[in-house]
């Protein structure tokens, strides 16, 4: 089947340790031990996959186990994807400390990841697609030329602007249709772009914010929707004749890992769903990113069409 979504972005390996508290410099200690598909690209593929869009990933990974691991685990789930193999570096990994008190240390090395070229992406992979979303866990330029060719194949650009990064090039902003920030890349956009006249700007001054003022701002960033999701509070559409705030539901979170990743991949599978109606989408990306947060983990906890249907009766 022809992908509706395609994602382009980043497959990294999960390795997670929890230990009682975190180690010091020098010292050892014991802890447990598990390990599964991570990468923001990948959750958010998993995600739409699995919300009910005919998905495509394409990233990049090394001729390592973890590769092999990949492969399998998306044919599995029967999720379409395009690993471009980069026998010259390792497979993306993280490595993720998560203490007793449920703080985490993360180290992640991007690998094969960042050698995604522009030669690895084809025009030719975009024709048909609906829906094309980056992020900037993988290669600046092979994804700014994504969210380029995805256009000029006539489908929606989708960009998450995370994480932010100090190579991050502005520029990046006028191939995209839609943005989706969350507080802490609002912010680091206020701080970076010169049309807001603004600097030192902080996740607490935004979250004394007004909505018209997080919509104000959001109107000088340059694509024409920006959806700033907020956390627990939801989210904000905005767009050129004002703005949404759509409200998350009230679920018991047990993990809210990942929920970028679900919102995002739930918004594009719900851009398919709904005809481009992003309002639609949003509130579709809403109850993902809700079911995904009363589950452990990130690409695990992403919830199925069935789970959706369930919830939205
Ligand atoms: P993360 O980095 O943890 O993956 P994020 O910071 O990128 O997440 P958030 O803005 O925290 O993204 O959350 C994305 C969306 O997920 C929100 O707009 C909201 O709809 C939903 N969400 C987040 N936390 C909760 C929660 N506790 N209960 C219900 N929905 C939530």
């Amino acid at each position: 089947m022809k992908p509706q979504v395609i994602v382009v972005g980043s497959f990294v390996q999960d390795l997670t340790w929890n230990c009682a508290n975190f180690p010091q410099a020098g010292e050892t200690i014991i802890g447990t031990f598990s390990t599964g598909p991570g990468g923001k690209g990948s959750n958010q593929a998993v995600a739409a996959g699995r919300a009910g869009a005919a998905t495509l990933f394409i990233g990049a990974v090394g001729k390592d186990t973890f590769a092999g691991g990949a492969r399998a685990f998306y044919k599995a789930e029967k999720i379409g994807a395009r690993f471009i193999e980069k026998p010259a570096h390792a497979t993306g990994t993280a490595a993720i400390l998560v203490s007793e008190s449920g703080q985490n240390e993360i180290v992640v090395a991007l690998g094969a990841n960042a050698h995604l070229s522009k030669a690895d992406l084809p025009a030719k992979l975009f024709a048909g697609a609906q829906v094309v979303v980056a992020q900037l866990e993988s290669n600046l330029a092979a994804t700014a030329h994504a969210l380029k060719s995805a256009r000029a194949a006539g489908a929606t650009a989708v960009l998450n602007p995370a994480p932010m990064r100090a190579d991050f090039n502005p520029a990046i902003l006028k191939h995209a249709d839609i943005l989706i920030p969350n507080e802490t890349e609002f912010t680091a956009l206020v701080n970076l772009l010169p049309i807001t006249g603004i600097k030192d700007f902080t996740e607490s001054q935004l979250s004394a914010l007004g909505d018209d003022d997080i919509h104000a701002l959001a109107r000088t960033f340059g694509p024409r929707v920006v959806i700033v999701t907020l956390g627990k509070r939801g989210c904000l559409v905005s767009q050129e004749s004002g703005y949404t705030f759509i409200a998350s539901h009230k679920v018991k979170a047990i993990d809210t890992t990942g929920a970028g990743d679900a919102f995002v991949g739930g918004f594009t599978a719900g851009l398919v769903k709904f005809k481009g109606d992003f309002l639609a989408a949003a509130r579709f990306g809403t109850v993902v990113a809700a079911l995904s947060v009363t589950k452990r983990g990130t690409a695990p906890a992403m919830p199925h069409a069935r789970e959706i249907a369930a919830f939205l009766k």
